[in-house]
């Protein structure tokens, strides 16, 4: 007899995405019950010595696996797929594109409550009174006032659902007492199926009649009907971007289709939903990460389901189903937190034009400050580029003044002619805009007197200024260098970094202008909703007063009051370790400059720097936001960089710096190798510490690939990923990808 030659299981196996960072799909048996699988499924599955949430891809014929070495799916938790097939095809590609685990992608998509056992399609429990609620049942109930009270209720509604119970002020263990003694009945109902959102009419009559730029660009969109086309809308602020996006949903939303909108942060969104909400009478929910799980569950059944008509949110919205899926808008394209930072590394940006191209509907991006590589898109007709250069509602554009703080020793950051400014404005009654630029990026050196800036002299880049031990640092090469004593250039003035908090700016203003209220706005002062939305309330009674804060001052608030905006400090921008440090220098200033002067008044916009000749500042200053992108994107086109390039960066992360970066030269042995076989246009950049070293307490480092085409780039990555998979790590060693990076800190 011949020894049989081992060939696997043969027989219905079902593939299976398991949330971990392996990046391969297992083969599981069959659940016991037998039941057929659809693609897109809920299963719950043995993972190691986990019981972990797992989604069902495919199923086969056979297995390489031995029959023994195969476990069954332990449950099958829903009887429909979460994600319908366009949407998994979709979250497929992102796996491959990004190089993140499949299972991962699927479990970041769904929902938090969903990433547990509970079931999707969840059976409802009702309760209803037993028989009439009589004086004498009552009566009996007098020493127990709560459940006396819960019957009471009964005889007002005779069945109610639990949550209804519950959220009438009655606790579960009231209900049960009740139940106990037999004055209640429970029974489970399944949760009705929900209705589709009744189409609107075609017409709105609070729709604003359209000015021409304004009508040319609608038509544009509407002539292309409701298939796939990415349109990008590069719009001054107030030129009416919104209208225009509220005329097209309009058109869609009367065609039964729904609307996804995503906007960049949770801060925006209270405006944003009641200009939506005053529009439209429709079904709206809102998806941000302040819901709880419960309430972000709830919504994205309602959108699942296709009983919500436009559905606002933030980056992870754009994974939700949507039956009737008819128009994608991206609201301030440009912005840094449609990129995931961590985990799955995804842009929710250029997720959503995929999501278009695959669901064939059309996609609008907007923004007054379009990303390079949306103008790139733009010039290249991937995109069809529509442009509003005057703002509607008869607002006047800003007048903008560079003061020149070379030569001035700053008093916390202001010089005297901003202090002047700020006091001028304050006392015209108007209010008054102090922008602080405070990115993650790491403090450089300067010259207080002549404005010298501590430059790599390989990389014509600025060093960043490290603490432990004090030390200059060129995050191109990772040279080092000793911190001078003093200023190389005017061999006298004083030495400092660059950036200052804005806790400080805080006080010193509040002292200097100790009459007028100084509203700090920055990510710690709005993690409440409560207390931003108290902020807002008093900016918006026009009453004298500073707004300070960060970033989440540009991102489309509506402040009319306002008539100077003051940027304390456009160096950090101008000399950042980034690469894209120019293009969101740009972006800001421009954006927060579109805060001022909105309603009646006009505007002024003031500009501290040490640099007032940088060709930058004066571009931006003289002419607008658009030429001077063109003028960044032929440096980035000299310099071979995004958009003219895909960037891929390999970070490590261990317990000490070599760690870190030993696994990164020992990633660069196998990357040089894999190119050199291939011969393809790739090149890797480093290792090198990264600009941010040490981050809670783990040492970083980054290897950075960089090649011509996408295309390239992906078929290296897909070799490169799977031979590093093997390299075996030491305990707390860490590594990850991050494919088209945002910030390279
Ligand atoms: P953006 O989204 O580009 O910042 P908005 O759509 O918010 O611009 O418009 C700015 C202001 O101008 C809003 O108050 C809006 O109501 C008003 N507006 C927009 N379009 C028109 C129009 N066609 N006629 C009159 N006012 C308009
Ligand atoms: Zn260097
Ligand atoms: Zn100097």
């Amino acid at each position: 007899m011949s020894a049989s030659i081992s060939s696997g299981y043969q027989g219905l196996i079902y593939k299976v995405a398991v949330p971990s960072p392996l990046r391969r799909i297992f083969d599981y048996l069959p659940p016991e019950s037998n039941q057929s699988i659809a693609t897109g499924t809920r299963v719950q599955v043995h993972f190691g010595r986990r019981k972990v949430v797992a989604y069902v891809l495919d199923k086969a014929a056979n297995s390489e696996l031995e029959r023994h070495k195969l476990k069954p799916i332990h449950a099958v938790l829903d009887s429909e797929p979460i994600f319908p097939t366009k949407l998994l095809n979709l979250l497929q590609w992102c796996a491959q594109y990004y190089h993140h685990p499949l299972g991962e992608v699927l479990s970041t998509a769904s929902p938090g409550k969903l990433r547990s056992s509970i079931s999707l399609c969840p059976q409802q429990i009702v309760y209803q009174a037993s028989s009439n609620v009589d004086q004498p049942t009552l009566d009996s109930l007098s020493r127990a006032p709560k459940q006396r009270a819960l019957l009471e209720f009964f005889n007002k509604k005779p069945s109610a659902t639990k949550d209804e119970i519950e959220s009438a002020g009655f606790s579960a263990a009231i209900i049960k007492s009740l139940e106990e003694k037999k004055f209640v009945e429970r029974t489970e109902r399944s949760q009705n199926a929900m209705e589709l959102f009744s189409p609107l009419n075609s017409v709105n009559p609070n729709s604003l009649k359209l000015n021409s730029q304004q009508q040319q660009a609608f038509d544009a969109i509407k002539l292309n009907g409701d298939k796939f086309n990415c349109f990008l809308i590069d719009g001054v602020t107030g030129s009416g971007k919104t209208e225009i996006y509220m005329q097209v949903m309009q058109h869609h939303l009367s065609e039964g289709r729904q609307c996804l909108v995503l906007v960049p942060e949770i801060g925006l969104t209270p405006q944003t939903v009641t200009r939506f909400s005053n529009r439209f009478d429709c079904p709206i929910v809102v998806l941000h990460s302040g819901l709880t799980d419960n309430d972000r569950l709830e919504a994205w059944r309602k959108a699942r389901a296709g009983s919500i008509a436009i559905i606002i949110g933030t980056r992870s919205a754009i994974f939700t189903p949507l039956p009737n899926l008819g128009l994608i808008i991206v609201d301030e394209e440009h912005d840094s937190s449609f990129k995931q930072q961590d985990g799955f590394r995804y842009s929710a940006r250029d997720v959503a034009v995929m999501r278009g191209r695959e669901e064939n509907v059309p996609i609008i991006l907007g923004s007054a400050t379009p990303s390079l590589e949306s103008l790139k898109n733009a010039e290249s007709k991937k995109f069809s580029y529509l442009t509003l250069s005057e703002r509607a509602g008869g607002a006047i554009a800003s007048a903008t003044t560079i003061i020149d703080t070379a030569n001035e020793i700053l008093d916390s950051g202001f010089s005297e002619q901003l202090l002047r400014k700020i006091d001028q404005h304050l006392t015209a009654g108007s209010q008054v805009l102090v922008f602080i630029n405070r990115r993650g990026f790491a403090p450089i050196l300067s010259c207080a007197s002549c404005g010298w800036i501590a430059e790599c002299e390989d990389c014509v880049s600025q060093m960043s200024v490290h603490a432990k031990p004090p030390s200059l640092r060129c995050h191109h090469c990772g040279i080092t260098k000793h911190i001078p004593a003093v200023c190389p250039t005017c061999n006298g003035g004083a030495l400092g970094t660059i950036g200052v908090g804005t806790q400080r700016l805080e006080k010193f203003l509040e002292e200097r202008f100790s009459t007028i209220p100084v509203i700090r706005i920055d990510r710690d002062s709005t993690r409440s909703k409560n207390k931003l939305t108290s902020m807002l309330n008093q900016i918006q009674t026009g009453e004298p007063c500073i707004l300070l804060g960060t970033q989440i001052l540009a991102k489309g608030h509506h402040f009319p009051a306002i008539t100077l905006v003051a940027i304390i400090d456009a160096d950090a921008g101008l000399f950042s370790p980034d690469f894209r440090g120019q293009e969101f220098m740009a972006q800001t200033v421009t954006q927060v400059s579109g805060r001022a002067g909105r309603a009646k008044k006009s505007g002024e916009v003031a500009i501290q720097t040490r640099h007032s000749t940088h060709k930058v500042l004066t571009k931006l200053t003289r002419t607008n936001y658009k030429e001077l992108a063109m003028y960044l994107m032929e440096e980035r086109k000299a310099a071979s960089m995004p958009p003219f390039a895909q960037l891929v960066l390999l970070k490590a992360e261990g317990n000490t710096l070599n760690e870190s970066m030993n696994l990164l030269q020992q990633m660069n042995k196998v990357s040089i190798r894999l190119i050199q076989e291939s011969n393809s246009n790739i090149r890797t950049v480093g290792p090198v510490p990264a600009p941010m070293e040490k981050k809670a307490g783990r040492y970083r480092a980054h290897l950075l690939l960089k090649a011509d085409t996408k295309t390239t780039m992906q078929q290296f990555l897909t070799q490169f990923v799977y031979q590093i998979d093997q390299i075996k790590l030491s305990r707390n060693l860490r590594w990850s990808l991050d494919v088209d990076p945002r910030e390279m800190i």
